[in-house]
């Protein structure tokens, strides 16, 4: 089984065995679940680029853990034998996450170590996608579109930088179940239950439709890919006027009382193509392939000559 998330042209990355194997025991039930591990979102990130087996190399301070415990910064379970760091050696003055951290267990996990580098704390990685085929860059609306288009079955993790820099992985939450995809926004936690959303965006379509008939200039309300509009969700009251002539009044329905989470999905949405693939980019393969994604004016250069090499075959033709 798999996801149709396809990588770049080239890739050759297939999925992460032991991420398939949560996702076939998932399928299959709470019990199956239960014969393995608990996975948390640091470990389910390793494992989807790359650092299949981490080795005590990767920390500062190796420590073999004598008894159960716990990793205070993505709270999974820890056992006897597995290689931690000390947080008091792992966090200085600067650390500003103190208040996140479990109580009463001083480890920090060999995971939680790989995620706590500036890889995973900056753009790309940090607006992405963590699922068994790989890390997926979710920075563009386009991106955002496609993982609710066509999201991986769970496990998965989705995050995203609001400011330049921010430890999100560790604090994000696994999804089991995509009909509802949860988000590390940031200091936030956004949640996202698909179906609705697609709702509001039908009804947001027809609304748009009938401004644009009305000559109505402003969107049918406020939307905002930071979140950070004080108005944020309100709708614009010609919209209600409109859809009441209309009796349209489901569609103002539709879009009233959506949760954060729809609104920064629905903003995305409502600026993608509808009929636009579902593909998003790959940046990382669980083989730990690394892939640099095209900017935007990159594309549209290519683009650009892609279209002048067309026109100039033509005139040869
Ligand atoms: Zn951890």
């Amino acid at each position: 089984m798999s996801y149709t998330h396809r990588p770049v042209p080239g890739a050759q990355g297939s999925p992460s065995p032991v991420l398939i194997e949560y996702a076939e025991a998932a399928q299959s039930g709470p019990a199956a679940l239960a014969k393995l591990p608990p996975l948390g979102p640091s470990r389910l990130a390793s494992l989807a680029c790359g650092y299949t087996n981490p080795t005590p190399d990767l920390l500062t301070y190796p420590h073999r853990l004598r008894a159960n415990s716990y990793c205070c910064m993505c709270r999974t379970p820890l056992f006897e034998g597995n290689w931690v760091q000390s947080h008091q050696k792992s966090f200085d003055a600067a650390f500003n996450l103190k208040t996140e951290l479990m109580d009463n267990t001083p480890w920090v996990c060999v995971h939680c170590i790989i995620v706590w580098s500036a890889d995973f704390t900056s753009d790309p990685l940090a607006s992405a996608l963590y699922c068994a085929d790989g890390v997926f860059g979710l920075k563009r609306n386009t991106d955002i579109a496609a993982m609710l288009k066509n999201p991986p079955k769970g496990p998965f993790l989705a995050t995203f930088l609001t400011t330049k820099q921010a430890h999100l992985v560790w604090r994000a939450p696994v999804c089991w179940d995509a009909s509802e995809i949860q988000v590390r926004f940031g200091s936030e936690v956004l949640s996202v239950p698909v179906k609705p959303t697609f709702e509001a965006l039908a009804a947001w379509r027809v609304l748009v439709q009938m401004g644009r008939d009305a000559g109505l200039k402003p969107a049918p309300a406020v939307t905002d890919a930071k979140m950070k509009a004080s108005r944020l969700g309100e709708i614009h009251p010609s919209y209600i006027q409109l859809a009441r002539e209309a009796g349209r009044e489901d569609c103002i329905t539709a879009i009233s009382g959506l949760s954060s989470g729809q609104w920064w999905a629905l903003n995305a949405l409502r600026q993608s193509d509808d009929d636009a693939p579902a593909e998003m980019f790959c940046l990382r393969t669980p083989q730990g392939q690394t892939f640099e994604r095209p900017t935007l004016a990159q594309l549209a250069a290519e683009e650009e000559a892609n279209a002048a090499n067309a026109s100039q075959d033509q005139e040869e033709g």
